[in-house]
């Protein structure tokens, strides 16, 4: 449904965009994720034709960008990273307002702005002005707008940049409800919104994708992934440590954040859990508590993209 083909953008000698390709089918959402001025926002206004690329290609559910906008614009919906509003105009007001600028007529119209509201939960909010709504309200006019002509296609930026833990619960919510039909690419800065909206992950640095994956996928980067995180009864002795960093696969130990709390890391593909639980009961060391840990999204993206722009 979205297909971006070595897409660039120039603005003098910055190269935003330099040369980006994927594709979304329908029912997945593609995330994008990268640090302030990585070129995600440059790469979605390509592909919604709010800017030319300098070349490459941008097709939307078969239609190319360049040559056939009209048609291609049609099928996608787009929140934009600080969407347009319309302070004094009331939800309802301003949803039919957007359902005419996409040429919806009536009665069509009316049928299209319900059908906008239900789907973000909007009817307690319908004929209240939209300077009086919260930031989570507003969010959810933003999808409304995006969503009124149906389309096949969103592309939402920074979709809750700015909300609240619970209203960006909310939101994520609402985007994993929109993406059973559609194809969804939306770009975020935020590493547990990536991992727990995105069903791929493509990660955007200095304008180009530098990683991509499923969530899980990129978790197997992290030094963390499948390291053994455990709480001994009392403080290892040299000896204990020795034993610890001696069983097979083991690659390093080390003394986590929290006091008391240890970390055996392992070598590529070695599981270390049974062996670590068995070795602390010989030892007489509990243990007290004990984990195996998944990896960690903020230690892969650093890694990706420590190096800032100049
Ligand atoms: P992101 O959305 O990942 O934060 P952007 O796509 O907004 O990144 O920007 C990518 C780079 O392109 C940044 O260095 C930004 O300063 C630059 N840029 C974006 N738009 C313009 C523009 N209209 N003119 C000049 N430079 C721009």
């Amino acid at each position: 449904m979205i297909r971006a083909i070595e897409l660039r953008k120039s603005y003098g000698n910055l190269a935003a965009v330099d040369g980006i390709s994927f594709e979304v089918q329908r029912g997945e959402i593609l995330g994008f994720l990268g640090p302030n001025g990585a070129g995600k926002s440059t790469t979605m206004r390509m592909l919604t034709g709010y800017i030319e690329p300098s070349s490459g290609q941008a097709m939307v559910a078969g239609f190319d960008l360049a040559t056939e906008p009209k048609a291609a614009k049609r099928k996608i919906g787009y929140l934009p990273e600080s969407a347009a509003s319309y302070p004094a105009m009331t939800v309802l007001e301003y949803l039919h307002f957007c359902a005419e600028l996409r040429g919806i007529v009536e009665p069509a119209r009316q049928a299209a702005v319900q059908a906008a509201m239900e789907k973000t939960q909007l009817f307690s909010a319908a004929n209240k002005t939209i300077a009086t709504l919260s930031k989570g309200y507003r969010q959810r006019v933003g999808f409304a707008q995006a969503l009124v002509h149906d389309p096949p296609v969103l592309i939402l930026d920074e979709p809750t940049d700015g909300l609240d833990p619970n209203q960006k619960h909310e939101v994520r919510q609402l985007i994993r409800q929109m993406a059973q039909d559609k194809a969804i690419l939306l770009s975020t800065h935020i590493l547990e919104e990536a991992e727990a909206v995105c069903d791929r992950v493509l990660v955007i640095h200095r304008g180009r994708i530098c990683a991509s994956g499923t969530p899980a996928e990129l978790l197997t980067r992290s030094s963390l992934y499948q390291a053994v995180e455990f709480r001994p009864l009392r403080p290892l002795s040299e000896a204990e440590q020795a034993q610890l960093k001696g069983l097979e696969g083991a690659k390093e130990l080390v003394i986590s954040e929290q006091p008391g709390l240890w970390r055996l890391l392992p070598q590529p593909g070695a599981n270390l859990l049974s062996a670590v639980t068995r070795l602390l009961s010989e030892l007489g060391q509990g243990p007290e508590e004990i984990y195996l840990l998944k990896g960690r999204m903020d230690e892969v993206f650093r890694n990706l993209t420590a190096q800032e722009a100049p």
